[in-house]
């Protein structure tokens, strides 16, 4: 199945069973538990994917300003506030993609603050709205160092999720299920970890903006034979259009991005970069979807692991050696910085990392935006900071 056919079955099947009294939907964060949720026979709705959703159909402009005018601040979340102001429009992007008329109503909300606070007040909102039961998951956070106090911890809530599902669902977790779906995750992540590894070749045979395209199943298929049958095939195409190609080198530069998409801006800017032979080959967010430590054997402590361990849940001398590590690995020549104005949990400018990086010799810029609210976003400073850059490391 291709991408397009992929997504679409999962949105129709989610359409399906909001309908269908004896099917239930789970509302989930993007790096939350998805797992425990599959293997509880939950149909699992990302919202967040919406949001990005929204953002790349730039059909942000009306929404975003509803949910401002509701008394969402223009400085939080701007996939909240698209969401949000989506649903106060009673509109959705699946309608106009596969005839899908709303989002699925959540039978239960369940967010894990790995990532921030934004998701909680998210799914609070919605969980008043459609009057569903919430559960969230409250990690610690910017952690240096994961310690095993922390992994309890985060076991322990599980269970308590574990606890309150099996309340909804009037039937006890399978473990055997649950370790199923634990092994998927981990052949789908660790599947979609070699597709993205195969930008260490030079040139890399897709970037940053490509993958972004790519990486739905792995955010909204964790846990399926789905999402590993698609990577499976992804890894195989892309290796032998590798084989087939050679190596006709047009790339000039190769770099990092750090940080949100501008999901509304991805052809433009994709455009830019090429048109000055620049590969983003590694970025922050893709490779944010790599959770190597899944292990069916251990599901809930693997789990917990994995989802702590995130770069974003991370201290900032984490995400320095992180960004070093991959600027080695990939051969990288400088480091975009995406400062996105409504995620500052997700954009890691604030607290000295480029002139740290600068200090070792790795050469950055930083532009200016937003993932959603493009109202934040100027096309013409973005591209003369980017050629300005372009033109320093040349
Ligand atoms: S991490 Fe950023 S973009 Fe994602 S939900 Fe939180 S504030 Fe929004």
């Amino acid at each position: 199945m291709d991408m397009k056919e992929v997504m679409k079955n999962h949105f129709l099947s989610l359409d399906e069973a909001s309908r269908n009294p004896d099917r239930k939907v789970a509302w989930c964060t993007s790096v939350g538990p998805a797992e425990i949720l599959r293997a509880m026979d939950f149909e699992v709705y990302f919202p967040e994917n919406h949001g990005a959703l929204l953002g790349a159909t730039r059909t942000t402009e009306k929404t975003i300003p509803l949910a401002d005018s509701r008394g969402y601040s223009q400085d939080i979340c701007s996939y909240l506030r698209s969401d949000i102001g989506a649903y106060l429009q009673g509109f959705t992007p699946l309608e106009r993609a596969y005839g899908i008329k709303s989002v699925p109503k959540p039978d239960v909300l369940v967010y894990c603050t790995n990532q921030c606070k934004d998701v909680m007040h998210w799914f609070e909102f919605f969980s008043r709205q459609y009057q569903a039961p919430i559960f969230g998951i409250h990690p610690p956070t910017n952690l240096p160092e994961i310690q095993q106090s922390h992994i309890r911890d985060v076991t322990d809530q599980y269970k308590e999720l574990i606890l309150f599902l099996e309340e909804i669902t009037h039937s006890k977790i399978k473990p055997d299920r649950l370790a199923q779906a634990v092994k998927l995750s981990k052949e789908a992540t660790d599947l979609w970890a070699d597709v993205l590894g195969l930008c260490r070749n030079s040139p890399s045979p897709f970037d940053f903006f490509d993958a972004t395209i790519s990486m739905g199943p792995i955010v909204v298929l964790r846990g399926t034979e789905i999402a590993k049958d698609f990577y499976q095939k992804l890894y195989s195409e892309i290796t032998a259009q590798i084989a087939r190609q050679g190596s006709d080198n047009q790339e000039r530069f190769r770099l990092y991005w750090d940080g949100m998409p501008v999901w509304g801006r991805l052809r433009s800017l994709s455009g830019l970069f090429d048109n000055h032979h620049a590969s983003i080959v590694a970025s922050t967010y893709c490779n944010s979807w790599i959770f190597s430590d899944f292990n069916p054997e251990k599901p809930l402590e693997s789990m917990a692991l994995a989802y702590l361990k995130i770069f974003i849940n991370r201290n900032d001398h984490y995400k320095e050696e992180y960004i070093l590590n991959i600027i080695e690995e990939f051969n990288i020549d400088g480091v975009v910085f995406h400062n996105a104005k409504t995620c500052p949990n997700n954009t890691n400018i604030h607290y000295n990392l480029p002139n740290r990086l600068r200090s070792k010799g790795i050469k950055s810029v930083v532009i200016d935006g937003d993932l959603n609210d493009l109202r934040c976003f100027s096309d013409e400073q973005s591209a003369n900071r980017i050629e300005a850059f372009l033109e320093i490391l040349e």
